[in-house]
């Protein structure tokens, strides 16, 4: 009977691990002119180090600092030395916030921001998501292929995608994470209802096949991106729910579909005729609810988390407040006297 050989299991395995926790004042510590000190197989180095201005500036006064990573990056061949701050929040007095803003996320539009001032700004999905998409069409080829170097290609790939997905949520989140802000963000749990919305029975082949191959924006990253950025600007993101966000009038509060017509662009309110591009609605409405959180606020001197909505009563109680609510440039732009009522 002939012997089957496979190939490499005559060998032991060989482990490579270029990826090493290190214990901050144990494996690594900072010195002074920014350079970094780490204990290898061969003792101690000193090596110099660079980083974002903000995070060295950090380090240098003294922030608490936590376990320290040395990660390899193949394609450009070089060690990275990942470092975690924990920074303490300070207590943010609500008479400090001086800006209300709200931020939409969607496919369109990556984010539509705006505050109650009437500043906003669209953040384009388009040439993003299109490169986005790149990647992931070629990685569901790969994915077919199921070779060993296509395998390898594969996770290359992956995470390239990964962190180019990563660092366009860092550069959008930079900008809405203003300062003395308290920013509204949409309690996520719908957005995939939302998109959702499109796929199953009703959804034509077409409409199937699109979606099968559209990348999956990490939103859940972005608003995560923007909370921590916020908080290191003396700024707070608070959850608001996200129910009729977009089908809201702002203007006489009417609720409705029809709102909407053909799930377009445009939100057009049947009652009063108000006019706005759709995303930049959502986003309204989610300021104008970050502006009840800061009026409760002033007001209890608590700030409360996103309500539980899954209880019917209070559901229809806080969606009554909500209708409530409208848009008016000259009265909610002056923050100051918005907690008086
Ligand atoms: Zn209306």
């Amino acid at each position: 009977m002939l012997k089957k050989r496979y190939k490499g299991l005559d060998q032991a395995p060989k482990f490579i691990s270029r990826t090493t926790t290190l214990n901050y004042q144990r494996d690594y510590s900072f010195k002074a002119n920014r350079a970094v000190s780490l204990s290898t197989l061969n003792g101690r180095i000193v090596v110099p180090y660079d980083g974002y201005n903000k995070h060295i500036d950090l380090i240098k006064n003294g922030v608490k600092i936590g376990a320290g990573k040395i990660v390899y990056q193949r394609e450009s061949k070089i060690y990275y030395l990942m470092v975690s701050l924990e920074v303490e929040l300070p207590d943010i007095d609500p008479n400090r916030i001086t800006r209300v803003s709200g931020v939409d996320v969607g496919q369109r539009y990556l984010s539509v921001e705006t505050d109650l001032t009437n500043q906003c700004k669209f953040y384009s999905g388009k040439a993003v998501r299109h490169k986005a998409n790149c990647y992931h069409k070629a990685r569901q080829s790969l994915q077919r292929q199921g070779t060993r170097s296509a395998k390898r290609r594969l996770i290359a790939l992956s995470g390239r995608e990964r962190r180019f997905i990563a660092d366009v949520n860092h550069q959008i989140s930079k900008q809405i994470a203003k300062p003395n802000s308290l920013i509204g963000l949409e309690d996520l749990t719908r957005i995939r209802e939302r998109i959702k919305s499109k796929t199953g029975k009703k959804a034509s082949k077409k409409q199937r096949k699109a979606n099968r191959n559209k990348a999956k924006w990490s939103f859940a990253e972005l608003h995560s991106y923007i909370d921590y950025k916020a908080n290191l600007n003396g700024s707070l993101v608070t959850k608001v729910p996200a129910h009729y966000t977009s089908q809201s009038c702002v203007k006489c509060g009417h609720t409705s579909r029809a709102n909407r017509p053909n799930k377009g662009l445009l939100f057009r309110c049947e009652c009063c005729g108000y006019q706005l591009h759709a995303d930049l609605l959502g986003s309204r409405n989610i300021a104008l609810r970050a502006l009840l959180v800061r009026q409760d606020w002033m007001s209890t001197g608590i700030l409360s988390a996103s309500p539980n909505m899954s209880d019917d009563e209070t559901k229809a109680e806080i969606l009554q407040r909500f209708s409530e609510l409208r848009w008016s440039l000259d009265a909610s732009s002056d923050l100051s006297d918005s907690g008086s009522e």
